[in-house]
């Protein structure tokens, strides 16, 4: 079920490895202006992890341009933080998800489970409804699919489009398609 993976401490130890990935690739390529790279983190306070990883998830991964005169920043996509939400994208998914079909004193042990707030549950929802979908990231991959998806149910038709066989795998292969967003809006700000 993928409320187990809410509290998966594995599940999330992977999101860390995949951004260290994505980090010594940015890190790798260096500036666009041909100097090394930096560490520069963006502190983060990250809500919805299990207690234990609250400190690996402090920070995201983010570089400066070691040139005086450019110091461009370099920001990789993030498996874990999405965009500005200070939830983790995770959380932000799967709360979604398990919104579908979820009574309301279910609703209320998950939101109690993850210490989100049933408003900001909500705002997820208008999120993916509105903004999400609007996005031209989304306009663009829907260009891109054989059949529609119910966008009245996303995330969750987006998930069940996956095919892996584990939900933990079809969640890593989800964050992996919404990498893209996870630079778009300013990703300094929580
Ligand atoms: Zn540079």
């Amino acid at each position: 079920m993928y409320q187990n993976l809410l509290r998966d401490a594995s599940f999330y130890r992977l999101l860390i490895q995949l951004d260290d990935d994505l980090a010594a690739e940015a890190r790798k390529r260096g500036c666009a202006c041909g100097e090394r790279l930096d560490r520069a983190c963006y502190p983060r306070k990250p809500r919805g992890v299990p207690k234990e990883l609250e400190d690996a998830y402090s920070c995201r991964h983010s570089f400066c341009c070691a040139k005086e005169g450019c110091r461009k920043r370099t920001t990789p996509p993030s498996f874990r933080f999405l965009g500005r939400k200070v939830f983790v994208g995770a959380v932000v998914v799967l709360i979604t998800v398990l919104r579908h079909g979820a009574t309301p004193t279910r609703m209320a042990a998950l939101r109690e489970l993850v210490g989100v707030s049933r408003r900001t549950v909500e705002r997820w929802r208008e999120w993916w409804q509105r903004d999400f979908v609007q996005s031209a990231f989304w306009k663009a991959a829907c260009g891109r699919q054989r059949a529609p998806l119910d966008q009245s149910r996303l995330p969750l038709s987006l998930l069940d489009a996956f095919c892996a066989q584990a939900e933990k795998d079809r969640m890593v292969d989800l964050l992996r398609f919404l990498l893209p967003l996870t630079i778009t809006s300013r990703a300094q700000e929580t």
